[in-house]
Formats: structure tokens, C-alpha cells, sequence
């Protein structure tokens, strides 16, 4: 494992999940030479009470493609239906195939912890499926060739930057995105559907404004250097995933990343096992 690809993935459970908390980062990415590939895993069906699933399964998938086009990202349809992202052998040898064609070298992914099992059952899916591209006997659907890229992951932060116990998560990393932030709220905006449905319920404009709040909230953990917005974001363990205790978004994203925690926390030393 030593190829460095300069291919990023951001996936979440929901279509705007990627736009909410990571959107930001992949178009710095994307500004760096990155190839960007998105994709929400559940088909969104159950997001209405008034139009049929089908009819409503249509308008976010058109939403998501629309986000997706603003930044010229290549778009992965979704694979499952709301609520049914569980961790099993088929949605793993899915996203597994996913993953081998993309071959990414940084993937975006939702929160260990998070406030709903979609997201988490996403996370862990992903971390799974990132760790088994290289493993022959494991069949993905489709099968496709495994790959043995080094394949970074960055854990996005939780829905309102809080886990489901109401605690505040606290990310390692924080991305700059000041300077990408319209580009994040033209994606977000794409999700009229859910705009339109939160404004209804919690007042106008909630929607995007909730979206600058927990970005301007990140940005504060930077402390006085100008960020107005930012993104956070905790790195997974190296161990399966490359050959070294790197860290390859701040390699690409300079002093647009700080490293809230490198003084005190030291690199792992050992190697990976495989
Ligand atoms: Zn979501």
C-alpha cells in the first residue's frame, strides 16, 4: 500500500448529510486537484408524510445530483431505503464494490457517534468496506477487483456537532472553509425539499442557517485567526487503511487544516499488520 490517488470520496447516510457537515472540505479538495465523488447510502423515501415514497424518493434524488453537479462531483446513487442502513453482509459487499471503484486515497464519513443509526451504521459500513478493498476473498456486489491504495479516513462531526447523549464532540482537525462557504450553502441549498420542510417547522431559513451555525461553531474552536467557518473532523486509525501514520488532509490542505490535538497525541509507532 503507497499509492497516494488523488481521489476523494464523501458519503453519507442522508442526501444532504455530505453537504452539512463535509461539503466544505471536499471542495478544497476538489480546488486541490482531487477528483470528488459523493453519495448518500439510503434512497431518502420515508422524508415525507405527504407525497408517496416514490414521488419523494425522485425529487431528493434530483436534489442530490443537482448538489453534486455544483462542484462537478461524480454522483453514487443510493443503495437503500431510510432506516434500513443496518450493519450487514449486503450493504457491506455493496459499498465495498463502491470503494474499489472509486479507489479513493481520502474518504469523508459520518460520526462514530451521532444522534440516529443511519448515520452510524453508515460510518461503520464505510470504515469496513475501506478496510476489506484489498482482501481477495472477500466478494463485493458487483464483484469488482480489490485495490491497495492507502485510503485515509476523516470522521465528519455529528449532526449539530453534538452526539446522541447531547455531548459535545470535540474534532481533532478543523478545515477552513471561509473561503468555500457559498459554494457549501449553494449545495445545501439544492435540498429544497428539506428546506422548504424545515423553514415550515422552525422558522425561515432555518435550514441553511443551522448549517452556518455548527460551521461558525467549529470555527471558534480555532480561536481568534479570522476562520469564520470550519469544518471538524476526527481521523480513524491507520492501522488497515495505510501504511503510515499519516496525515494526508493536512498534507493536501497546508495551513487551511490545524491539528487541534498533534502536541498531545503522539503517532502510533507500529506498523500496519498487513
Ligand atoms: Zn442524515
Amino acid at each position: 500500500m503507497n499509492e497516494t490517488r488523488r481521489t476523494a470520496f464523501a458519503v453519507g447516510a442522508h442526501p444532504d448529510d455530505v453537504e452539512l457537515n463535509m461539503a466544505g472540505t471536499l471542495v478544497l479538495l476538489a480546488q486541490a486537484g482531487f477528483e470528488p465523488h459523493m453519495m448518500n447510502v439510503t434512497r431518502s423515501n420515508l422524508d415525507s408524510n405527504e407525497l408517496s415514497e416514490a414521488e419523494i424518493t425522485r425529487i431528493r434524488r434530483a436534489e442530490a445530483e443537482r448538489s453534486a453537479k455544483v462542484i462537478d462531483a461524480i454522483y453514487h446513487p443510493p443503495i437503500v431505503d431510510d432506516l434500513l442502513i443496518l450493519y450487514n453482509e449486503t450493504l457491506l459487499r455493496k459499498i465495498t464494490a463502491i470503494v474499489r471503484e472509486i479507489r479513493p486515497s481520502i474518504v469523508l464519513l459520518p460520526s462514530l457517534n451521532d444522534y440516529m443509526e443511519d448515520h452510524t451504521n453508515t460510518a461503520r459500513l464505510v470504515v469496513t468496506a475501506c478496510f476489506s478493498r484489498a482482501m481477495r476473498h472477500f466478494q463485493s456486489d458487483p464483484p469488482r477487483e480489490p485495490t491497495d491504495q492507502d485510503v485515509y479516513l476523516y470522521h465528519a462531526q455529528p449532526h449539530l456537532n453534538r452526539d446522541g447523549m447531547r455531548n459535545f464532540v470535540v474534532p481533532d482537525l478543523l478545515a477552513n472553509i471561509t473561503p468555500v462557504m457559498a459554494t457549501k450553502l449553494e449545495m445545501l441549498g439544492c435540498h429544497e425539499s428539506q428546506r422548504q420542510w424545515l423553514d415550515e417547522t422552525q422558522g425561515l431559513d432555518d435550514y441553511l442557517e443551522s448549517m452556518r451555525r455548527t460551521s461558525a461553531e467549529m470555527a471558534a474552536l480555532r480561536g481568534q485567526t479570522g476562520w469564520q467557518f470550519a469544518e471538524g473532523f476526527r481521523q480513524h486509525s491507520h492501522i488497515g487503511f495505510s501504511n503510515r501514520d499519516h496525515d494526508l488532509l493536512a498534507e493536501v490542505l497546508g495551513d487551511q487544516l490545524f491539528n487541534r490535538s498533534a502536541a498531545s497525541r503522539p503517532l502510533l509507532s507500529v506498523g500496519c499488520r498487513r
